[in-house]
């Protein structure tokens, strides 16, 4: 049986490491204690849908080594299905940040495993599931192969599956793949990037091709864009702790907001209410809220 919520990303081992500094070239800076931590966007993504009890899978890659047990361990606790997760012979992708007193972090992504996540492999997914019967939302995120992004988006669409596409980081996608997306998710920055724009009119995301668009705003909440018109989702006020994997808390919420029949406005709505709770708490996947604890 395939899963009604479908996430195609990365998974990452967060090796985080407190330092009163960032070393410089040449140089050795004694730093605290590692903490090992699961992410990767797509993982991020399937934990926050899974939370808030959507039934999800990811597909994604992992090396046969702890970090890949870590992050298996970590979405099966948090009930996303694994069984498209792919063992491969590459070390599992990490994440090495380095956290300076400031709050600032600097952060150097080896993507591993995610880097062997091939088109070929949506095949077979697509083979697996029965051409995606049964899925309800797709979302890709990035961290893997650019041209499995495309295909996946090319191939679930062609397939009558609705599509959302968290485009972080950004990137230039083939506009055969933007002209069959349902929603594009991206934050300010990254709406800016794509429209060549020092502050991006949010509307002219769909000259790009999607359907529809959404755009993460912070604290400021979210844009909702479709062609009917504009409209503006608020943050609730909330005090930050930690505002890591924010943006995937909203892309795995919006997901099952959507998956469950909600409209694009309301689902945003629930999503930043999600997201306004992960900002609450540290780290990525541990912040992301349950149903319950919404209330
Ligand atoms: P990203 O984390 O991808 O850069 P944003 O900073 O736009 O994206 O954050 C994503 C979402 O997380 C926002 O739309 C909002 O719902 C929530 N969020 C982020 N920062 C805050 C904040 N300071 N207060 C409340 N909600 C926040």
């Amino acid at each position: 049986m395939t899963a009604q919520v479908l996430v195609v990303g990365s998974a990452n081992a967060d090796l985080v490491v407190p330092a009163d500094r960032r070393p410089g070239g040449g140089e050795t800076v004694l730093g605290g204690d590692t903490r090992i931590l699961p992410g990767g966007k797509g993982a991020n993504t399937a934990v926050a849908a899974a939370r808030l009890g959507a039934d999800v899978a990811l597909v994604g890659a992992v090396g046969a080594d702890g970090h890949g047990k870590l992050l298996l361990e970590s979405l099966r606790e948090s009930g996303v299905r694994t069984d498209l997760v792919r063992t491969v012979d590459r070390p599992t992708g990490a994440a090495y940040i380095t956290v300076t007193p400031d709050g600032e972090n600097s952060i150097l992504v080896s993507p591993g495993a995610n880097h062997a996540l091939a088109p070929a492999d949506i095949d077979d997914v697509a083979g697996v599931t029965g051409g995606f019967a049964g899925v309800r939302v797709l979302v890709a995120s990035m961290e893997i192969p650019l041209p499995t992004v495309e295909h996946v988006l090319v191939s679930a669409a062609a397939a009558g599956v609705r599509t959302v596409l968290n485009l972080s980081p950004v990137a230039e996608l083939a506009a055969e793949a933007l002209a069959v997306l349902d929603v594009l998710l991206v934050n300010e920055h990254e709406a800016a990037w794509l429209l060549g724009e020092d502050a991006a009119d949010p509307a002219r995301l769909l000259e790009l091709g999607p359907r529809s668009a959404v755009v993460t705003r912070g604290a400021h909440g979210a844009v909702v864009v479709t062609r009917d018109g504009t409209t503006e989702v608020p943050s609730p006020r909330v005090k930050v702790v930690d505002t890591t994997g924010a943006g995937d808390a909203f892309a795995g919420a919006l997901a099952h907001a959507l998956a469950g029949g909600a409209g694009l406005a309301a689902a945003a709505r629930t999503a930043a209410q999600v997201a306004a709770v992960s900002v609450t708490r540290t780290g990525a996947q541990p912040s992301y809220p349950t149903a319950d604890e919404l209330g």
